[in-house]
């Protein structure tokens, strides 16, 4: 246990993060099994799908159908995320999503290439889909996206970010997540950030999206919760970024979040070996072994020994 902390909140992305910037395209069927997987796994919130243009993410074009098919479950949370207004009307419209997420950026050039608006633009985008979200009786929230590091302008300064969380605060969501959306973050960095959001916005709920492309991933994750935060995004398998980029890797992996904070004495809530068996049937749809580790390995310390290790000192 640390920092007091019991129990966090796993928000199930790989129906949306996961699956995105996957070039084949995966049926509805096999994404609707996948939700059902997540929620026998034990699955409360998740992102089911993206309402963007789907000339952009072509993965994404069946949003509406992957909706009509959604479990009819008083106790899940969907999350369509939306860039603005027009995504926010689509996922309202389907009448199956309990909450709107949307996305604002840290830096203009990143903002532009995402969703073809400046960094402050799209703070004014996620506020109206805040406000368009409790008009239909649904929640909101936002992620800050590139929030530990830019593809483009590089590092990202503390206080833009800080500015941004403020501003977006007044339009009332429900959260806000931060979001290392190219995997540079580092625990030091993570424990500094989050450290002043609690300090400058200690009523608001923080969520966390770490992508593992240099490996820290599990222990920013662990920074995060010590630092208060109640909720983490994780994509089974480590399924997300682009398989075809060289060293890109995807979404933190659920299993191994899992793994980690609850032999840490932290209750997630999921059920291990449900999505370690979700992890073989993903990964016999996509054709390849997924990233996450803990799926690959022994389940216990006393299995890793009688399985030979011991030579290797
Ligand atoms: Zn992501």
């Amino acid at each position: 246990m640390i920092a007091g902390r019991h129990s966090v909140e796993m928000v199930e992305v790989a129906p949306r993060d996961g699956l995105q910037n996957e070039k084949a395209l995966i049926a509805t069927a096999d994404k609707l099994e996948l939700i059902h997987r997540a929620i026998r796994a034990g699955s409360r919130r998740m992102e089911v799908a993206s309402f963007v243009n789907p000339r952009a993410v072509p993965q994404m074009a069946d949003a509406e159908a992957v909706c009509e098919g959604l479990p009819s479950r008083d106790d899940v949370t969907y999350i369509g995320l939306v860039m603005n207004a027009r995504g926010a009307q689509r996922a309202i419209a389907t009448g199956r999503i309990d909450q709107l997420g949307a996305v604002s950026v840290a830096t203009d050039t990143f903002a532009m290439a995402n969703q073809k608006q400046t960094s402050d633009g799209s703070v004014d985008a996620a506020r109206e889909v805040i406000a368009m979200a409790r008009q239909a009786g649904l929640t909101g929230q936002v992620t800050i996206a590139a929030a530990f590091g830019c593809p483009f302008e590089g590092e990202v300064g503390e206080d833009r970010v800080i500015a941004m969380a403020l501003a977006l605060a007044e339009a009332g969501p429900v959260e806000i997540g931060l979001a290392d959306t190219i995997g540079v973050g580092n625990p030091a960095q993570v424990a500094g950030l989050v450290g002043r959001i609690r300090r400058e916005l200690p009523d608001m709920a923080l969520r966390v999206h770490f992508h593992n492309t240099r490996g820290t991933g599990l222990a920013n994750v662990w920074t995060a919760v010590a630092q208060g935060v109640s909720t983490v995004d994780a994509s089974i398998g480590g399924l997300g970024g682009c398989p075809f980029a060289p060293g890109a890797a995807g979404n933190v992996c659920t299993e191994d979040v899992v793994y980690m904070l609850e032999r840490g004495g932290i209750a997630t809530g999921l059920d291990l070996d449900s999505l370690i068996a979700t992890n073989g049937w993903l990964a016999g749809v996509m054709g390849r072994t997924l990233p996450g580790m803990v799926a690959r390995a022994p389940r216990s310390p006393k299995q890793s020994a009688s399985t030979g290790c011991l030579e290797n000192g």
